[in-house]
């Protein structure tokens, strides 16, 4: 018997409520915040990705990357912000910034798996290209911001805010850092000996304990930014108090590719654990140019849509079911027909294929229907059926020709809308 593959899941239809439920509720957020849906494909060419810096994590280790059967070196795509910076170039976008853009869709990275952490998941996630300006930086925050609240979380969400300055604050710290991890070397995980000669502040990001360790004495980002820099953060800081987005400064915060500058964020609920980062970014700056385009500043989230659906506690809005209850078989051919006609004027109708009333009724219920729609034999002569409301018991009895009227009336007395 096949498994999915390690690392994929597949979505049953409650979850996959759940997940539509994210998707949807990110899409008109993002639309209101005046973000456009975009897609990309779910492959690129390697070499999109490999801008994204070849010391991070998701390339050097995470990619899935394969031959195709023309030569083609590909990637499925690990993240979307690539993609989209791609995109943007090839159908030259970038004389009409700001662009604001909303994507969704499936990512590929080969992780670990466990809970929270898949092969195959999916982001949800909103870029900003064009300004340089604080405002930028607040509006996506806020727009995730938005986004968290209206899924309503039983746990919290805590924002956490970091900056990982200009070039120049860049250069100074990881001298810094360099200094000081150069005394631990022997105490640092294997990798992070070789990020210290590669790319010192991915430690800042490292998992392993021992390197969580000494990170707690290590020199802290905020000792060596820039005025420039510093100034910016401010505004940002100033700017997330006036939208009234409250933040907890998290100075250990760095982002997972190598091309973050600048504002970096993380939303981050205690409930998942290691996994408890639900969406995250940050600003940047260098990534259009270091595609091959022109120098412009961006700044974007991504979500991840498990970890919302996991934790929200907003549950999926089904519209009101109606089972339709036959006794007999020319009565079951009736409602067969009646089925369809109420289905095209949009209601949401469960028919069985068999079974006595009294099992459908069970089914009804299970299925958590609203109203039973029950024909007998000796209805068929008078044209009427029996319209009973599942949860008072009350019932009646109706013409064929007056159903639609009716059921319409009655849902709408329920406030339920019937499409
Ligand atoms: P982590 O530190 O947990 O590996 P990351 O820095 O690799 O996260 P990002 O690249 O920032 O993650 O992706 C944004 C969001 O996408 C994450 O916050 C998370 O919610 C989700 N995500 C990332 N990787 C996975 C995965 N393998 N499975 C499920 N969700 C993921
Ligand atoms: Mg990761």
């Amino acid at each position: 018997m096949f498994q999915p593959v390690r690392g994929t899941h597949d979505f049953l239809p409650e979850e996959m409520s759940k997940h539509l439920l994210v998707i949807e509720k990110a899409r008109q957020i993002s639309c209101c915040y005046g973000f456009e849906e975009i897609q990309t494909p779910i492959f690129e060419f390697s070499g999109v990705f490999h801008r994204l810096g070849e010391t991070s994590d998701i390339i050097s280790k995470e990619t899935y990357s394969f031959e195709d059967r023309g030569g083609e070196a590909l990637t499925l795509r690990p993240e979307g912000t690539a993609p989209v910076m791609r995109a943007v170039l090839s159908n030259g976008l970038t004389q009409n910034i700001p662009l604001k853009f909303f994507y969704q869709g499936p990512m590929f990275r080969y992780d670990r798996p466990q809970k929270g952490r898949y092969r195959q998941f999916h982001q949800i996630g909103a870029e900003l290209v064009g300004p340089a300006v604080a405002e930028a930086d607040a509006e996506v925050i806020a727009l995730a911001q938005a986004l968290i609240e209206s899924l309503k979380f039983s746990d919290e969400v805590m924002l956490h805010l970091n900056t990982l300055g200009d070039k120049e604050s860049r250069a100074l710290y990881r001298e810094a850092l360099v200094t000081y991890f150069s005394k631990y070397q022997q105490d640092l995980s294997k990798e992070s000996q070789t990020r210290l000669e590669q790319n010192p502040l991915r430690i800042l990001d490292s998992k392993d304990a021992k390197d969580q360790k000494l990170l707690t004495e290590a020199p802290l980002f905020g000792d060596f930014l820039t005025t420039e820099a510093q100034v910016f953060f401010e505004a940002v800081q100033e700017k997330l108090n006036l939208l009234g987005v409250s933040f907890h400064l998290n100075p250990r915060l760095v982002r997972g590719l190598d091309y973050y500058c600048h504002t970096a964020f993380e939303f981050v609920s205690e409930a998942l654990g290691a996994q408890g980062t639900v969406l995250a970014g940050g600003r940047y700056d260098g990534l259009l140019k270091n595609m091959g385009g022109p120098d412009l500043p961006g700044v974007g989230w991504a979500g991840g849509v498990e970890r919302l659906q996991e934790l929200m506690s907003l549950e999926p809005q089904k519209q009101v079911l109606i089972s339709l209850i036959p006794m007999g078989a020319e009565a079951a051919g009736v409602l067969f027909k009646l089925a369809n006609d109420l289905r095209k004027s949009g209601f949401r109708v469960d028919l069985g294929y068999s079974g006595n009333m009294s099992k459908r009724l069970k089914k009804a219920n299970r299925l958590q229907a609203k109203v039973a729609v029950l024909l007998g034999e000796d209805e068929l002569e008078s044209r009427q059926v029996t319209v009973r409301d599942l949860e008072t018991g009350v019932q009646n009895h109706v013409a064929f020709e007056g159903l639609k009227d009716y059921l319409k009336e009655i849902l709408q007395s329920r406030k339920e809308s019937f499409s």
